[in-house]
Order: structure tokens, then sequence, then C-alpha cells
């Protein structure tokens, strides 16, 4: 069935995944349909996340499982802007890398060489199995000129069992040992935010950023001049807005609470219908 999607302005989606998809291991109620609604409207999508501790196909396996369908090309991590990044400003570059599968598979696509000495770049990201002895190390490379590289500046990570250390957080240590500031490529850096929207093929006014946290997400958004919504399925609150100088434009529940209104606007002279038969019945 051809969809009535050409009677409305071109609109992308970026999507944070934990907090927006799903919450831990369990899938958040209506993002599948959400999904699903995309697709038949031929809307594109994105996912977005600053976790580099998996590859892309290893996090396309995840979200299949959870039923949304999802290839790696579907999925954008803070792992993949960095080593684009690093790839760009000094081809055939040397790293040394506190980080996971994910962060190193993307280094080693982007012609980066992980190395244990001689480092032109020192790259943080997500994982659990550093020790102090790669801290120590990562602090000497830096103190003697390796630049310092964040995947992202997150300070906690959310667990099921609570929150634990983030990427920011050892980087945080790394800085002040070295008194260095590092460079951070994960939301919400522009430089992210702009090769996630070139994915998709996206002008800054047909993108829309879905997320669950301000600092990140929402500001991010708000920097590019994307639109945003903040959804309240992941650890944000109502009134948690306050607190920041920046609002998102749009606040819902979860994903599938998102109005049409806010992402079918009509083009000028076409008549606002409902864009898929099962809208006419919905609300
Ligand atoms: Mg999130």
């Amino acid at each position: 069935m051809a969809t009535t999607v050409q009677k409305y302005e071109k609109v992308g989606f970026l999507l944070d995944m934990d907090g927006v998809i799903y919450k831990g291991k369990d899938l958040i109620e209506g993002s599948a349909a959400f999904l699903k609604k995309l697709r038949q409207l031929e809307i594109p999508y994105l996912f977005l996340t600053n976790n580099s501790q998996r590859t892309r196909r290893d996090m396309a396996l995840r979200l299949n499982r959870l039923g949304i369908p999802a290839a790696p090309k579907d999925i954008f991590t803070c792992g993949i802007s960095t080593a684009r990044f690093l790839a760009e400003k000094k081809p055939n570059a040397t790293a040394y890398v506190i980080g996971e599968n994910g962060l190193g598979s993307a280094l080693h696509e982007n012609g980066i060489s992980v190395v244990d000495d001689d480092a032109d770049f020192v790259v943080i990201g997500e994982g659990r199995t550093m020790n102090f002895e790669n801290i120590e190390k990562a602090v000497r490379l830096v103190y003697n000129g390796a630049s310092l590289i964040a995947t992202n500046l997150d300070t906690t990570c959310p667990t099921d069992q609570g929150i634990r250390p983030g990427c920011g957080a050892i980087v945080a240590m790394i800085e002040a040992a070295t008194g260095k500031k590092a460079f951070s490529l994960g939301k919400p850096s522009p430089v992210m935010m702009r090769m996630a929207r070139k994915t998709l093929g996206l002008r800054t006014d047909e993108t829309i950023m879905v997320g669950d946290t301000m600092y990140t997400d929402v500001l991010g958004a708000v920097e590019m001049g994307y639109r945003s919504a903040l959804v309240l399925s992941g650890h944000t609150t109502e009134n948690d807005v306050a607190h920041y100088a920046y609002r998102p434009d749009i606040i819902a529940p979860c994903l599938n609470d998102l109005p049409e209104s806010f992402f079918l606007k009509p083009l000028s002279g076409q008549t606002a219908e409902p864009a898929l038969p099962e809208m006419a019945n919905a609300s």
C-alpha cells in the first residue's frame, strides 16, 4: 500500500536507545509499534547511543531479540563518531584505548591502530574491564603529549542494579591527574549529532531527536537546531526539566505517546488527513 507521506514535510528521527526503546532488559511499551508506524510512513530513523561497549552488529541483534527489526547500519554509536573524527583528523593514527569491543572495532574499521605505547590519542570508552594499570598508562601517555579523547562525558551509566561510574568519571580522573581537558565526541557533541543527521540525509530543520536525558539528547538537539522530544520512560522526570536553561519542544510519557501532529506537518496546500488508516481510529 502506498503511503500518503508525500503530503507531509520531510522528517527523520534520531532515537536514543536506553530509556526510549528499552529500559535495561525490557522493551518500553509501545516503542515497537511506534517504529513500525515510522517504517510504514517511510520516515527514516537512526538509533543513537553514547554506549560504545558493543558493536553495531551486537546492538542490532539485541534489538532483534527484543522484537525490533534492526540492521547494523541502523545504529550509530559514539564509538563510531569518535573513530571517524580521529581518522579524518589524522589518517593512520594510533590510539591507546580504555574500552571494549565496540570501540576497538570502530577504530579498526576506520584505520586506527590500537597500541600500548607511543599513541597519538588516548581514547576512553565505556567498559567494566579496565583496571588501575590502564589508568596509569593513559595518564602517562597524555602527560607526555597524546591527545585525550572521550567517547562521551556521561558520569554514570544505568544498570539493573543501579548506577555505575560512566566514561565521564574515568575521563575526569585522567583530566585531574594530567591537567589536560578531554575532547568528547559523544552526545551532545555537535560532531556526533551532525554525523548522525547526515547519515539519514536530513537537513537541520527536518531532524527530530528523541531521548530521555536532558544534558545529552535534548542539549545536543537544542545546540544543533533540531526539534527535540523528551520522553519520561527513562531516568528524567517532568520536574527535572525546570533545572535546565533549555527545554525540549515536547515532553511525552514515552515514544509511542508522541502525537503525530508533532512530526507530521502537512505540506502547504495539503489537508491533514490521517497518514495511516489506523490513525483515523486512534485516540
Ligand atoms: Mg537514554
